[in-house]
């Protein structure tokens, strides 16, 4: 049994609520795991896989840019977005992509914010394709 309580936010709704024995999460300094006991620990999340086990259940989601919050055995990540492995529309990130890709080809005027929001938006589409093809 879980000894850990996760929960999983963005800003549409709870994605994930429950107990779990270990939790593998894409950290801003690298990824980390947490496990019951884990000491009080703050990180900024990006995007990539987020992956928990219960029992010999385990379940990956793709998160995208938040944070990240272990305290009391309780793991809180608030991301702006969060998919489950098996229900990520690889074809709509590979569109994605093709998008970012075209944007950031262009030559770069003046408008260096649209080039970092197509940057973040490529890693996130690249992010998305490689957690929707992984298996368990
Ligand atoms: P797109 O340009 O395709 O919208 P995006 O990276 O800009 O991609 P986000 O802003 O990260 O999209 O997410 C917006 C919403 O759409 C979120 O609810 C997110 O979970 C969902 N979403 C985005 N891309 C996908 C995808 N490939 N498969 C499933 N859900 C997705």
């Amino acid at each position: 049994m879980g000894k850990l309580n996760l929960e999983v936010v963005t800003p549409e709704k709870v994605m994930v609520s429950q107990e779990v024995d270990i939790v593998v999460a894409p950290g801003t300094m690298g990824e980390f795991g947490v496990l019951e006991g884990h000491v009080p620990f703050l990180s900024g999340i990006e995007p990539g896989e987020l992956r928990f086990s219960s029992g010999d259940q385990t379940e990956r989601f793709l998160v995208t840019t938040g944070f990240s919050e272990v305290s009391d055995n309780k793991v809180s990540v608030l991301v702006d977005a969060a998919e489950k492995a098996t229900e990520i529309d690889a074809e709509r990130a590979r569109k994605a992509m093709e998008r970012a890709k075209e944007r950031l080809s262009m030559d770069r005027g003046k408008e260096d914010v649209d080039f970092l929001r197509a940057e973040s938006a490529l890693k996130r589409a690249i992010v998305r394709m490689r957690v929707s093809e992984k298996k368990i």
